[in-house]
């Protein structure tokens, strides 16, 4: 490493421009141009790509504004009949559907809270009838989510498992290591989802609790303050993967719903459904309750989209075909 050349990164910078074949430099400036009038006609929550043309592939999401922690659904119009639709988007595979009334593929996708703000690829790769693949990028921004902060004063005191207990939490662990890494490719979810009870929401996704300045739980789910014994149904279709009681979670149960998208309902007084049913959008599963490690009767549901956690409030406000 040479300091002064760090010291410098002005002279550094004119010897890199001297350099530079000014052929290349007019053609990247070019490029950059073309890019720019490129964004300019095209923002970001609009159809993707030039949609006067019906040979043109063209990709729009909701919700329009993106943020980390959110689940998104994409609708995509392929620039030819397709077989198939599948995408990459942030290392995860989408699954798409096709939409026959409106011909748009669709697919549920995620954004995890973790994501920084940016510029990213959704990649698409089609299959024509004639067995031939046809690929597509597109660039989609991810804004900052806006969520609360609340300041604990001391930090959140949990009483010291007992052995048994720890070996307990420690087998649970592997089980929902295994659960949550299960996926079933076939899309079980029909329509919009639906919420698990009426009532009044009692803490929102994303909420951080921090303590001197530094994050010590994030929220990850969306509460309803219902007392104990409210019927809780169903988000939408799914199969039961776990129907059991867990240490933190209490009675808890996990529903399918295909492609990665799982929904979680926690703290439960009664369980009404088993392992492997298949369920109905809106059926009853169980009843609400304080079990687990809970303050109080609350349900607490959560919403999975392959491994990441995204806001229920989000997906629940989704119109879905
Ligand atoms: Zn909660």
């Amino acid at each position: 490493m040479n300091p002064e050349r760090r010291a410098t990164p002005s002279n550094a910078t004119l010897i890199k421009v001297s350099r530079a074949d000014p052929k290349a430099t007019r053609k990247s400036a070019f490029v950059f141009g073309l890019l720019m009038c490129l964004s300019l006609v095209s923002p970001a929550a609009a159809w993707g790509a030039a949609n006067k043309s019906v040979h043109s592939w063209a990709v729009r999401w909701e919700p329009a504004h993106l943020v980390n922690g959110s689940p998104l659904l994409l609708k995509v119009k392929s620039p030819t009949r397709l077989e198939s639709l599948s995408g990459k988007w942030m290392e995860h595979d989408v699954f798409f559907s096709f939409d026959p009334q409106t011909k748009l593929w669709f697919a549920i996708a995620g954004v995890s809270l973790e994501t920084r703000p940016g510029k990213y690829s959704l990649t698409l790769s089609g299959k024509t009838a004639q067995g031939n693949e046809i690929l597509f990028q597109r660039q989609i921004t991810i804004a900052k989510g806006k969520y609360r902060r609340i300041a604990v004063s001391v930090a959140k005191q949990f009483t010291e498992p007992s052995p048994e207990q720890l070996s307990q939490i420690k087998q649970e662990q592997e089980l929902k290591k295994d659960v949550f890494s299960r996926m079933n490719p076939k899309r079980q979810w029909q329509g919009s989802f639906v919420a698990p009870v009426s009532a009044s929401i009692s803490d929102v996704f994303g909420t951080a609790r921090v303590f001197n300045g530094e994050t010590q739980s994030m929220h990850q789910g969306l509460d309803y303050a219902v007392p104990s014994g409210t019927a809780v149904s169903a988000l939408n279709r799914g199969i039961v993967l776990l129907a059991r009681p867990l240490f933190f979670e209490g009675n808890c149960v996990v529903l399918d719903h295909g492609q990665g998208l799982l929904s979680l309902y926690m703290h439960l007084s009664k369980l009404e459904v088993k392992e492997g049913d298949q369920i109905a959008k809106g059926q009853e599963i169980a009843l609400s309750g304080g079990t687990g490690r809970a303050t109080g009767p609350h349900l607490h549901i959560a919403v999975r989209w392959q491994g990441i956690y995204v806001n229920p409030a989000t997906l629940l406000s989704l119109k879905l075909p």
